[in-house]
């Protein structure tokens, strides 16, 4: 399969259907499956061998669709859960644990940073935030000597900021832990991470992949080359008996390129339930068959509506590292050469109010919280989706109180302009 380019892998990745079998994935709608005789079923339960016990631990519909993400990612294994909160929360609690330490981008989504910042401290797992323009010495003075991985935003939501994947995996592995990066934004028709040097990828399926704004859910892809083993104090939960699975040592049993999704789906996803359904993976997979269509129209209405907003004096700034005038342009080019995503945002000179003027103007851009979907949809994150952060923390991340998330759907561009013209000129003042 590796054979084919990523716009096939889109349409046939995962599921291979064989003579008169369903062309399109079955859904697997059942909870458990049968067995024959309770030796059978006992061997699975000791993971000795592979096959479907009870939906909460793996479902076929869901398998098909982790193994496309797979191959579209180039990475060994993948499992999907059923939001990209538990995507990112499963991927550093594989192995995280009390006394654990992080070393996180400031610049991430805000779903991310809470649950970095408040619910896994609460949990025992502290982390220390850095810039995502952080020099080499400044990264290496964020680790300490519990810390077991770096966290990133390829493209962070909703600042823009673009991660350089490089030198984040070069920092990682200089202090020998991985580097998960969560790669929601361009997904992998704009960027491959495993192939930058990151270990790990995390997604919010609910954005482009699926891409219709239809469910919600997420993936955790192992690029199956960290090598657990070679920094085995660090990371007992992998490289020491599990005693919850009759002694198990899963890096030793399932090796570089199956431990890490084989602990999360036998340990985290058997005790935290975070499973995605088999009718949401089926949709899922709906999208990931037109990705490679839509995320170029994406990028090609944001790039135009970013040159666009540029331009009008009512437009402090515009974010969007496809515009040359942007910080991050060098880095996009390198990394998101097919360009970034969709999502383009911008601060008003008018601040809060004249985003919420703004706002109420528009007749195709609806007010949501949500970005990537076909329809174009926007947002002011200060007073939604970050408002449990302080003006200060708000300041850090780079998103200033007039700032609008614009998410630049699939419609007409023209259209799009039009609106974006007449609801500027509908602010007062
Ligand atoms: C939306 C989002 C999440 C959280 O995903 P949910 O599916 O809403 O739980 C995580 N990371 C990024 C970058 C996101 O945009």
């Amino acid at each position: 399969m590796s054979d084919f380019k990523i716009n096939t892998k889109c349409l046939i990745g995962g599921y291979k259907p064989g003579n008169g079998e369903p062309r399109q994935i079955p859904i697997i709608q059942s909870t458990t499956f049968k067995y024959d005789t309770s030796e059978a079923m006992g061997k699975l339960f000791d993971l000795e061998a592979t096959g479907y016990f009870y939906s909460r631990l793996q479902n076929p519909t869901c398998d098909f669709v982790a193994a496309k993400i797979a191959e579209l990612e180039g990475g060994a294994a993948a499992m999907l859960t059923s939001s990209g909160q538990a995507a990112n929360f499963f991927a550093l609690f594989n192995i995280c644990e009390a006394g654990s330490h992080i070393v996180a981008s400031s610049s991430i989504y805000g779903g991310s940073y809470n649950l970095i910042d408040v619910t896994l401290a609460k949990m025992g797992v502290t982390a220390t935030f850095v810039s995502p323009d952080a020099t080499d010495e400044e990264l290496d003075a964020a680790f300490q000597d519990n810390t077991k991985a770096v966290f990133g935003e390829i493209i962070a939501n909703p600042a823009l900021t673009v991660l350089d994947i490089e030198k984040f995996a070069n920092a990682a592995h200089r202090h020998g832990v991985p580097l998960i990066v969560d790669n929601t934004f361009p997904t992998p028709i704009n960027c491959r991470p495993l192939e930058w040097g990151a270990d790990i990828v995390t997604h919010s399926t609910t954005k482009y992949m699926d891409g219709h704004a239809a469910c919600l859910g997420g993936a955790i892809i192992d690029g199956g080359k960290f090598d657990w083993l070679a920094h085995a104090d660090k990371f007992p939960g992998l490289c020491a008996p599990d005693e919850s699975y009759h002694g198990i040592t899963y890096a030793e049993k399932f090796g570089k390129e199956g431990a890490f999704i084989t602990k999360a789906t036998a340990q985290l996803m058997r005790d935290f339930g975070a499973v995605q359904s088999p009718q949401s993976a089926f949709i899922l997979n709906l999208g990931l068959e037109s990705l490679h269509v839509r995320m170029p129209r994406h990028v090609e209405n944001a790039q135009a509506i970013a040159e666009f907003l540029e331009q009008q004096p009512q437009v402090e700034y515009v974010n969007y590292p496809g515009l040359p005038s942007n910080k991050y342009y060098a880095l996009a080019q390198k990394y998101l050469g097919n360009g970034g995503c969709g999502v383009v945002s911008f601060n008003l000179k008018g601040g809060r109010k004249a985003a919420e003027e703004f706002m109420k103007c528009l007749q195709l851009a609806a007010i949501e919280t949500h970005v990537a979907d076909a329809r174009t949809c926007c947002l002011n994150p200060a007073t939604t989706t970050h408002r449990q952060m302080t003006d200060e923390q708000l300041a850090v991340a780079g998103i200033p109180a007039g700032l609008v998330r614009l998410s630049c759907g699939l419609e007409d561009k023209e259209d799009l302009l039009a609106d974006l013209q007449q609801a500027l000129a509908g602010i007062a003042g």
